[in-house]
């Protein structure tokens, strides 16, 4: 065995920390949870609220559809006659009693859908927990929002900040038959501290991402289409550089929100010593 060969064959080990040294330049992906949390997305399926019109009126109008098409049949809903003196809903009715359980639910959100009025949306809140039964079973006072139209924030949830807002977010999808006319069109009415929602963007450019935070269907969802409806420019090596561009971009974003974290943790300890 030549010189050469033996320092080779000795150094070889080294070739173990190849993987390992590559790591150490590569943005950190883990995060100190639950201190640090990561954004959620705009269509997350929280725990619920119950919404009111601008004008404080309660959206329910009881007529169970939710209970109904619940599939884990955690949802109970009683309708009353609205008091002709002091109406709770503008409808002929409104829900008296309203509870979910949530040792059952399972964020389906059915329930929205199935909603003729927008009344039960869902918050971007899942981190929460309970000791108890009682506690699982959410009742109208407490998922009714607050007079500002918040989400009330009950003591055993963590709300962080901006969690409370978007909370109707997922059901702005336009065009619900498909209908490329109907894109943009609002079809809800208005909700208490937030007037009538901007609509979600569809698969045309009718949208507005400042208003919805959404991106286009189709570059969120590219890997989803036809080989007939991605553009041209995605595909082949065009396609791979447009793709390591942006993965390049992206790692670029997460070096730099970590050198943001880690100057705002020092400074946040030189604060405290
Ligand atoms: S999200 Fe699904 S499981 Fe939960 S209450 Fe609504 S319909 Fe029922
Ligand atoms: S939340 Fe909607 S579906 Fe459920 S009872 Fe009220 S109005 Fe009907």
């Amino acid at each position: 065995m030549s010189i050469q060969e033996t320092v080779k064959k000795k150094l070889s080990f080294f070739g173990g920390f190849v993987l390992t040294t590559k790591h150490l330049t590569r943005p950190r992906v883990t995060r100190q949870y639950p201190l640090e949390k990561k954004p959620k997305q705009p269509r997350q399926h929280g725990r619920h609220v119950l919404n009111r019109y601008e004008d404080g009126m309660e959206k329910c109008i009881g007529c169970e559809l939710c209970a109904g098409v619940c599939p884990a049949d955690c949802i109970y809903v009683r309708g009353l006659d609205n008091p002709p003196d002091h109406p709770v809903s503008p409808g002929e009715r409104y829900g008296y009693v309203y509870e979910i359980n949530y040792l059952r639910c399972i964020h389906c959100d059915m329930c929205v859908e199935a909603c003729p009025t927008q009344a039960i949306t869902e918050s971007k809140l899942f981190e929460f927990s309970f000791t108890n039964r009682n506690d699982a079973i959410y009742t109208k006072a407490e998922l009714v929002v607050d007079d500002n139209g918040m989400p009330q924030k009950l003591p055993w949830e963590d709300w962080r900040e901006g969690e409370d807002l978007m909370i109707s977010g997922w059901m702005r999808a336009t065009s619900p038959a498909g209908n490329a006319d109907f894109e943009g069109v609002t079809q809800w009415s208005g909700e208490l501290g937030y007037g009538v929602r901007a609509a979600e963007g569809g698969q045309s450019g009718l949208r507005d991402d400042e208003a919805t935070h959404t991106k286009p269907i189709r570059e969120v969802l590219e890997g989803h289409l036809l080989a007939a409806d991605i553009p041209a420019e995605h595909k082949g090596m065009k396609g791979r550089i447009w793709r390591a561009k942006i993965s390049a971009e992206r790692n670029k974003a997460k070096m730099q929100d970590l050198k943001q974290r880690r100057k705002d943790a020092k400074a946040a300890k030189k604060l405290a010593s």
